[in-house]
């Protein structure tokens, strides 16, 4: 029997998981808080089994052929001299494609199946156990037999079912702010990074003609940050980067007067369970792994499709298929989550003193089959999962 299923949430998860639902014959509404498709955002790269999902959805063309193709990410000193650099192949995952580039191929994907309902949030919900009644931002209400959360670390759908977000968000002591700025240096198809102690600068860019992306990471555990706080996080970036060399002056003028800045903090969440009774949450809401872990997208794409594998194998047993999908995905989150600690901690350890030590085993990465090497290894973590068939 098919299901009534509202999804909350546009972004990666929600349309991934629409397309498959929709194909499986469910009737399909995401609602998306944003006033319209939502685009901008940094880099995101595919690993492993989510190159497999996009062929299965017959999108991996469309995706290559949007792909940033980018080269090295260069790392300079204060005074812009190379210090350092890493090779695409360990920074790029398999294939890499721009936030917004991505949004919009899902979105195409499925807008003709989809009721798609933009500029409104899910603000109560009751599941009665036969239905899940919902109440939106306008006003409106509706009923359907299953609701899922696709809206990301933020989520309010699992404010609203599993808890408040303190109870199952562990902040990693890092934030972020990601904004397009203008290509001063053209870098076409390259990247430069500077790294000081708690301090990462970072601009990429893809043609020469084009806005460069920048992105600036802070690591403070104690940095009071609040991600929607736009103008206070544009405050707290200047003081913290005041008086850094390289383009950081230029950087900061930049990030003044960007229209639009994805600002985060880098945070994981921890569920005992992705599921109660019909509200079942996938993507960012249930396990964001964060950023540094470079597997959100990949995990966000192979979750959906083993959601949506489990619902269509289980029939009407919907709660057998929210267990199992819980079961073959958590230790593969699991695994995606250690390497952003791994992560985090190896940039601790090497930012500060040890930093020139840092710098001679990146230029061991200039070794040929180093690089590969170590992209190998990068990889076997996203590889360790294998999709139910
Ligand atoms: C604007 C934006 C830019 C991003 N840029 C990058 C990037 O450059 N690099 C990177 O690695 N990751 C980025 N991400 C995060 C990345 O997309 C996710 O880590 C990952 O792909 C998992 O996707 P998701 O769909 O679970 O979560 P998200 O991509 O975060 O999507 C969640 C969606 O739900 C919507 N939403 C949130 N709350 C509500 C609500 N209450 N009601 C309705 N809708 C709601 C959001 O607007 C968003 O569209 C970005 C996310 C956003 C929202």
């Amino acid at each position: 029997m098919p299901f009534d299923i509202l999804i909350n949430g546009g972004g990666i998860a929600g349309p991934s998981l629409a397309f498959w639902l929709t194909r499986h014959g469910h009737a399909v509404t995401i609602v998306e808080q944003a006033p319209q498709l939502r685009t901008g955002g940094q880099a995101v790269d595919f690993r492993g089994p989510a190159l497999t999902v996009l062929e299965k959805m017959g999108l991996l063309d469309r995706v290559k052929a949007a792909a940033t193709q980018m080269g090295p990410l260069v790392l300079v000193d204060g005074q812009g001299k190379e210090v350092g650099r890493l090779p695409a192949e360990v920074i790029s995952g398999e294939v890499e494609i721009h936030w917004g580039d991505l949004t919009r191929i899902l979105y195409e994907a499925v807008c003709n199946d989809v009721n798609y309902r933009f500029g409104v949030r899910v603000t109560a919900l009751d599941d009665d156990g036969d239905r899940v009644n919902v109440t939106f931002s306008d006003g409106s209400t509706g009923s359907y037999d299953l609701v899922i959360g696709a809206d990301g670390l933020h989520s309010g759908t699992r404010r609203l079912v599993f808890g408040s977000e303190e109870q199952h968000v562990t902040q990693l002591g890092q934030c972020f702010g990601f904004f397009d700025i203008e290509n001063r240096l053209w870098l076409d198809h390259c990247g430069m990074a500077y790294i000081d102690a708690g301090r990462t600068a970072a601009l990429q860019a893809i043609d020469p003609d084009k806005p460069a992306r920048a992105s600036l990471f802070l690591s403070d555990p104690e940095v009071d940050f609040d991600y929607r706080d736009t103008e206070g996080n544009k405050r707290l970036f200047r003081q913290r980067y005041a008086g850094m060399g390289w383009e950081i002056p230029h950087i900061l003028e930049g990030l003044a007067e960007a229209p639009e800045v994805y600002f985060d903090s880098i945070a994981q969440v921890h569920l005992d369970s992705y599921a109660r009774g019909r509200v079942c949450l996938t993507g960012d809401a249930a396990w964001c792994a964060s950023p540094r872990s470079g597997m959100g997208t990949t995990l966000a794409l192979v979750g959906c499709y083993v959601l949506a594998h489990e619902m269509h194998t289980a029939g009407e047993d919907y709660a057998a298929a929210f267990a199992r999908y819980q079961r073959l995905l958590a230790p593969y989150v699991a695994r995606c989550q250690k390497t952003a600690i791994d992560a985090l901690r190896t940039e601790r350890v090497s930012s500060g003193r040890l930093a020139p030590l840092r710098n001679v085993a990146l230029r061991m990465l200039r070794i040929p089959g180093v690089s590969k090497l170590v992209a190998r290894q990068s990889l076997a973590v996203a590889r360790s999962f294998s999709l139910p068939s």
